[in-house]
Order: C-alpha cells, then structure tokens, then sequence
C-alpha cells in the first residue's frame, strides 16, 4: 500500500500526481481514499500508539493489571492535571467517573457501574471508606503538547518503579 501527501494552494491540490498513476497502473482494481492531513493529530496517533505498545505493556506486565486497569493508573501517575477533575466538570466530555481508594497501602481505582448512584463508596480492595470521587478524562482531550509532557513524566515514572522504558524514538517505530 502507497500513501501520497499533498496541499492544496490556491485552491489547486498539488501532489506527486505522476507518482500515483504510475502506482495506480500496477494493479487491475485500486483503492484510492482522500483525507483531510492534520500533522498534530497524526503526531497525537503516533503517541498513543506508543502509549498503549510500551508503557501501558510494561506497567501491566509489571503489576498484573489488566491493560484498562493499567491505563487508569498510569493516568493518574503521570498526567493527573490533565485526567483527574472534579465531578462536576464532567458534562460534556469525554471521561468516565471513578473512584480512588485513598489509602496510602491501596491507591486502587474504580470504575461507578452507574452513573448518579454513588452512594457511600467503599474500596472493594481493602475496605476503605476513604475514598475519593473524580471525572478521568479520555486521552483524545490532551492536546499532542500536553500528552508528551505525560509521556515525559511516564519515563521517569516508569525508572521510578525499576522499569525503565524506551522513548518513541525511530528505533521504537520501525520495530512496529
Ligand atoms: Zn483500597
């Protein structure tokens, strides 16, 4: 499969166009599919990509979460400005509600099965009462600055816990 990039200018769309003929006539039937090209937002695909292939990977291997678990922890480890909001931020947005247990030995966090019916939250894990409702933002909210600056803080999180992992560098890519 062939991708080609182009820009419109002066209303003209300019691209390799002799390139793609000739990359047409090689096959008897071809595909040919047009989409708007926002280099943020492939960056922003790229980053989650890694995000889901290394750190999220690395932290479940290491904890025995589940990868969703994982996730939610990780969140809130490296990128807790971004994520975690109070309760009453959450119309409108893309998010789930959850619950944190705050003892200092647990930490583990929850999913509201329903939503409005929060009743008095006890942490299934360990018993506590002392727990803490919050809004977890979905990751399509952060903007590709902001979610480097997780990935940044994942880095450190990670060598914090003895496992190190490797930056989005080339290397990381072309191993995909
Ligand atoms: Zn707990």
């Amino acid at each position: 499969m062939s991708k080609f990039r182009g820009k419109t200018q002066n209303n003209q769309p300019l691209a390799d166009w002799k390139a793609i003929y000739a990359d047409c006539r090689k096959h008897e039937q071809f595909l040919i599919e047009v989409r708007k090209y926002d280099p943020a937002k492939e960056i922003s695909n790229q980053q989650i990509k890694y995000w889901h292939a290394v750190p999220i990977e690395e932290f479940a291997n290491y904890t025995g979460y589940s990868k969703w678990k994982s996730e939610q922890w990780l969140k809130r480890e490296c990128g807790e400005q971004y994520f975690m909001h109070e309760l009453k931020e959450e119309e409108n947005r893309r998010g789930i509600v959850m619950f944190e247990c705050l003892n200092q030995h647990c930490r583990d966090l929850f999913v509201i099965p329903k939503r409005g019916d929060h009743g008095v939250l006890i942490c299934p894990q360990c018993l506590s009462d002392n727990t803490r409702l919050f809004f977890m933002a979905s990751k399509t909210e952060l903007s590709t600055k902001d979610f480097n600056v997780v990935l940044e803080n994942t880095y450190d999180f990670m060598a914090s816990i003895n496992r190190p992992i490797q930056a989005p560098d080339k290397h990381w890519r072309e191993n995909q």
